[in-house]
């Protein structure tokens, strides 16, 4: 595999103009490394991660620099198992010293504050700022705080999220733990898009698992503002046949809009009722990451459009985005499909810095729900760049009439899954 020398990067991107800003005013020739381009990668969960270690192995002669705030990142995936109560959170937790170790990533634990996409810098946290050849955004969501009543940043401390892994998901967890037989637990679920359409249904089940084990005149209730949901008729025949009717499906044209809620009173009021509840689990509206909304990537709606081939910015050439953060048609918001995307992203960023054509991309994506420790169901899907941009070409869902038996080994290849995607993303 040819290094690509930084002369060689200045050659074939035709940025004569570029090398003027090589000496840009505080950032160190050291921070950039001694020769081929400097690629940044912002964000290092399952999009940015990968991308981080493919541009490393696509072309060593590439300084990538993954710039992360946490020293360790908790997964999403299998953080509903954790409030279930069949996994641990250090088992969901991973470290960076693989990436930083065995590919040669420079891994600085900071927060990007703005970003400067003319002068190609990008700002820090600390105070450190960075110069970028090419720069990779995957930050992830956001919430829109405040777009149902009564639910901010603060409130979330009574009312968890937890859809971001971490703290959250423990106080989830705790809450659980304290609640009391009999009790009633409040879901409220997103409306589209937002970050693993499948997730809120597999925690409905989870929480299920837990309470019938342990308080089992308890009940879920999912407030929805959508009539209909991922896997939907897998998922309601599954809780029927282990849970009974201990969880109830309230959908959008049924009053399962929520109008506001009060963290003081424990009260969620959706359209047509009032709801008291022991624990609720509000799972607010999305938009892509802050950093990118502030650097003017996303459009009206919240979100980043890019190009499909390349997850290159159709806003600002030059920036690639990738992740929940995109919009990349019908691919889900999934820690599949970041893989798969910070994989693509990799490949054409060393393509075009060699100044060779890119490859069509194809995607994959398969999510893996339980519905009980040994009760598996699947969304499996293939997708190929169209004039129409990304669109499935082949997929399905789990059988309907499966046996137990299928059940079960659609539950192990989900742990099995597991440990392989956080391998080929850390490891
Ligand atoms: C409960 C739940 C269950 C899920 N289960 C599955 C599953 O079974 N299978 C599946 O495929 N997907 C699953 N997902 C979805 C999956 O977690 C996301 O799709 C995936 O994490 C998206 O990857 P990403 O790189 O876009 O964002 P993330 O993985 O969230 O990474 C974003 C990173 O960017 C960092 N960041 C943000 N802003 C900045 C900044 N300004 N400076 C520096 N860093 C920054 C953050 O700290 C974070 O580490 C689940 C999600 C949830 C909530």
């Amino acid at each position: 595999m040819s290094k690509l020398s930084r002369r060689d990067f200045l050659k074939l991107s035709g940025a004569g103009a570029a090398a003027g800003t090589l000496g840009f005013a505080g950032i160190a020739r050291a921070q950039i490394g001694p020769g081929g381009p400097h690629v940044v990668v912002v964000g290092g969960g399952f999009g940015g991660a990968t991308c981080a270690k493919y541009l490393r192995s696509g072309n060593p002669g590439i300084t990538v620099t993954l710039i992360e705030p946490s020293s360790q990142f908790v997964t999403c995936p299998f953080s509903n198992y954790v409030i279930g109560g069949i996994r641990k959170i250090e088992s969901i937790t991973h470290s960076y010293d693989s990436l930083q170790k065995n590919h040669g990533v420079n891994v600085v634990h900071d927060t990007v504050t703005s970003i400067d996409p003319a002068k190609k810098t990008l700002m820090l946290k600390s105070g450190k700022h960075f110069k970028y050849d090419r720069l990779v955004l995957s930050p992830g969501i956001d919430f829109k705080w405040g777009a149902i009543e009564g639910y901010s940043e603060q409130a979330s401390q009574v009312m968890p999220h937890a859809w971001k892994a971490g703290p959250q998901t423990l106080l989830l967890r705790k809450q659980l733990e304290q609640m009391k037989d009999g009790g009633l637990f409040v879901m409220v679920a997103p409306p589209n898009p937002f970050r693993c359409p499948p997730g809120p249904y597999e925690r409905a089940s989870m929480v299920a698992h837990y309470l019938k084990a342990n308080k089992p005149r308890s009940k879920v209730i999912i407030l929805d503002p959508k009539d209909k949901f991922s896997k939907q008729g897998l998922f309601m025949a599954g809780w029927k046949e282990l849970y009974g009717d201990m969880i109830e499906w309230v959908p959008g044209s049924k009053g399962g809009k929520v109008k506001s809620v009060n963290a003081k009173t424990m009260t969620v009021d959706a359209e047509l009722e009032k709801y008291k509840a022991s624990v609720v689990n509000v799972i607010p509206p999305q938009t892509a990451g802050q950093i990118a909304l502030k650097t003017g990537l996303a459009d009206e709606k919240g979100w980043c459009p890019v190009n499909p081939k390349t997850f290159e910015s159709t806003k600002l050439p030059g920036i690639h985005v990738i992740g929940d953060a995109s919009i990349a048609g019908a691919l889900p918001k999934s820690g599949f499909a970041a893989n798969s995307e910070g994989k693509i992203c990799a490949a054409a960023i060393v393509s075009s810095l060699r100044g060779e054509e890119i490859a069509d991309a194809s995607y994959v994506n398969t999510c893996y729900s339980l519905v009980s420790p040994n009760y598996g169901i699947s969304v499996a899907g293939v997708y190929r760049v169209t004039e129409k941009g990304i669109v499935q070409i082949e997929g399905g869902v789990s059988p309907k009439d499966a046996s137990a038996g299928f059940r079960a080994d659609e539950a192990k290849y989900a742990f099995g899954w597991y440990a392989s995607i956080t391998a080929d993303t850390w490891g």
